[in-house]
């Protein structure tokens, strides 16, 4: 049986060029409340045997997974901002990231008032592709001295490589929905029970 974003995904994504899932109909545009709230309580079923205080995303599209998320564990969300903001300082942790979907590198930054050594952190976002975001923010927990607890991932890409480069550094990663491979415009899921 397909959980609720694995049948939002097979009823609603859109294969674009280049292997890039479109799913602004429910999670990057256009946001569908109950799924995300779904999302949030299962994330926060698979990872309540840690003791989170923090739940971190980079901006924009994972925060409002991550608000659920977050909601869940009672803890507060801080997200990565991207480029140089004036209004964070200079006072921040900072990690380059290559955007897949946009092909340039951007800065994210995470303030250092709201990120630190007492920090046990789940680190959520919407897709993990290539893992290039996941890198930069696992860079700025390390710069942090905090602890990374674990990965939630809403839409992990099998077919790219940073499922397999989290599991190499030990990570405890969660993907709610894993795409096998994307073929003329077709979706196909990864079976649950060979993951
Ligand atoms: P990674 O850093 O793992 O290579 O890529 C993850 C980031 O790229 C995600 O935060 C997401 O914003 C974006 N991304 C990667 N693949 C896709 C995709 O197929 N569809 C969408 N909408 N975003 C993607």
């Amino acid at each position: 049986m397909l959980n609720a974003l694995e049948s939002a995904i097979m009823e609603k994504g859109i294969v674009l060029e280049d292997h890039i899932l479109k799913v602004d109909m429910f999670l990057n545009h256009q946001i569908d409340i109950p799924l995300i709230e779904q999302m949030g309580r299962d994330f926060y079923d698979y990872f309540k045997k840690y003791e989170i205080n923090k739940v971190l995303t980079v901006e924009a599209s994972g925060i409002a997974i991550a608000c659920f998320t977050a909601r869940c564990f009672g803890v507060p969300v801080v997200f990565a901002k991207k480029g140089s903001h004036k209004n964070v300082g200079d006072n921040v942790y900072s990690a380059e990231v290559y955007s897949y979907t946009k092909g340039k590198t951007v800065q994210i930054n995470v303030s250092k008032e709201y990120l630190n050594s007492d920090d046990k952190v789940l680190f959520v976002d919407d897709f993990l592709a290539n893992g290039a975001a996941a890198n930069g923010v696992i860079e700025i927990i390390r710069q942090a001295n905090a602890q990374l607890m674990g990965v939630g991932i809403a839409i992990e890409k099998g077919f790219q490589t940073g499922g397999k480069m989290l599991l190499s550094y030990g990570i405890d990663l969660y993907s709610l929905a894993i795409i096998d491979r994307m073929e003329k415009g077709r979706i196909y899921l990864k079976r649950r029970e060979l993951c």
